[in-house]
């Protein structure tokens, strides 16, 4: 495998695994993430261990990370994009990378930038210790990059680690292979009848999977206040006529048991109630701990109508009984959708650079035909999977690459 290269396209869990899986055979790899932080949506859960550990994943992707930063075989840029060139035996590309405001060599992860920058969102933090620098400036926000009138950040650095001229920077190179692991995006629910956008207490489960992360607990985001009650909606966005989007995005049910435990665990003064239409395990241990989480929360076979503000900055939910099939309204402090898997955004500019196809639903799908000419994927651009097959098909697609270098 001397001198062969790989392009992975995504640093998510699928992504850094055939990263792995090549650089232990012996392949230089190239990994490429768009986001300032590598590591996918996985990087972003908190680990949702009770008393044991609940095998929710949330750990592969900060493992994966912290193995391929220390690999010499994997170059991992974040802040980047790449454009196809075009193919002359191999594949080129023309690699464009964001500006390194802060040097990571430098930067001791301390926050005072980000408690000193007056812009909210122009400081964004990383979510893992494996991010290096733990800070990112993002360009549309930060003032000093819009109009020069702050730089509040760099003169408050005790490490000296921010320049804010600094340059993006551009490089051609060139791959015998590529793995697209460009992972999904999450339905946005605002046609919806839940209010989400109009109250700010109806989140999804990606945002209160950012506020356990950023505070250990759960707290309402109108007012900071722990919520009484808490209301988990299933399949917002999937499993849907209405929106043809017919899949079901198999991480939901196990998200939010776990969740729900987790909460019931951490602050156990809070009732939660979920509304499911069936619940999808997938896994081998996941039915035993649906049946003792059964125990602990209560569990609505019903999906809610509309929500109302009431009293006290808490939401009215009205839904179909299903044992009398009464119309019941309910009280809420909080409101947690749990939105469907998506094709990632973006996905269309990879399908041109590479004339691929999607499957009907929009996510990608890859043909034999493709497979010669030396191009794979893996994870959730395929379609929707948890952390454990998006690792598992990760290792897949770097198996793939290798049988085709061999013959390429
Ligand atoms: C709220 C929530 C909770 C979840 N909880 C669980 C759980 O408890 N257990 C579980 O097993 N799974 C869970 N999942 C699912 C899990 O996040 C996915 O299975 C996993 O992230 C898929 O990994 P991936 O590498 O395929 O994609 P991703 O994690 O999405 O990674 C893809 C990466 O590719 C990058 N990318 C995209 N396009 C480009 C491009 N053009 N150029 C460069 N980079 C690009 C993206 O920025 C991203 O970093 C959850 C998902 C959500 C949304």
């Amino acid at each position: 495998m001397a001198e062969k290269r790989v392009l992975v396209i995504g640093s998510g869990v699928a992504g850094l695994s055939a990263a792995l899986d090549l650089a232990a055979a012996g392949v230089e790899v190239d990994v490429v993430e768009q986001y300032e932080f590598a590591g996918g949506q996985g990087i972003r859960l908190s680990c949702k261990a009770t008393e044991t550990c609940v095998k929710c994943g949330a750990c592969m992707a900060g493992d994966r990370l912290g193995r391929a930063l220390k690999h010499p075989r994997i170059r991992l840029m974040t802040g980047s994009s790449i454009e196809a060139t075009d193919r002359n035996g191999r594949f080129a590309f023309q690699i464009r990378r964001k500006p390194e405001f802060i040097d990571p060599s430098k930067c001791n992860a301390c926050g005072i930038c980000y408690k000193q920058c007056p812009a909210e969102g122009a400081i964004i933090q990383g979510t893992s210790g494996h991010h290096r620098p733990f800070f990112a400036i993002s360009e549309k926000v930060c003032l000093y990059l819009k109009d020069k009138s702050c730089t509040a950040c760099r003169d408050s650095c005790p490490m000296s680690a921010i320049n804010l001229d600094a340059m993006k920077q551009t490089e051609l190179t060139q791959a015998d292979a590529v793995i697209v692991a460009a992972g999904f995006s999450t339905y946005r629910p605002y046609e919806k009848p839940y209010g989400y956008g109009v109250f700010p207490n109806v989140v999804t489960n990606q945002e209160l999977e950012a506020i356990l992360k950023r505070h250990g607990r759960v707290l309402r985001p109108s007012d900071h206040t722990e919520p009484g009650r808490i209301a988990f909606i299933q399949c917002v966005g999937s499993r849907d006529t209405k929106l043809g989007h017919l899949w079901c995005s198999t991480y939901c049910c196990g998200s939010a048991l776990r969740l729900a435990r987790l909460i019931g665990h951490r602050q156990p003064q809070i009732q939660t109630t979920l509304f499911y239409i069936d619940i999808q395990t997938f896994g081998r241990t996941i039915e035993s701990y649906y049946k003792e989480t059964k125990e602990k929360i209560r569990m609505i076979r019903s999906i809610p109508g509309d929500i109302y503000p009431s009293e006290n900055k808490g939401l009215k939910m009205t839904y179909l009984d299903p044992m009398t099939a009464d119309t019941l309204q309910e009280d809420f402090d909080l409101i947690v959708l749990s939105v469907a898997m998506m094709p990632p955004a973006g996905l269309e500019g990879i399908l041109k650079m590479f004339h691929l196809d999607r499957i009907a639903d929009g996510f990608l799908s890859l043909s034999e035909d493709t497979a010669r000419q030396g191009i794979f994927a893996a994870g959730a651009v395929t379609g929707p999977m948890p952390l454990a097959e998006a690792a598992a098909s990760g290792s897949k697609a770097a198996w793939q690459s290798i049988c085709y270098l061999k013959t390429a």
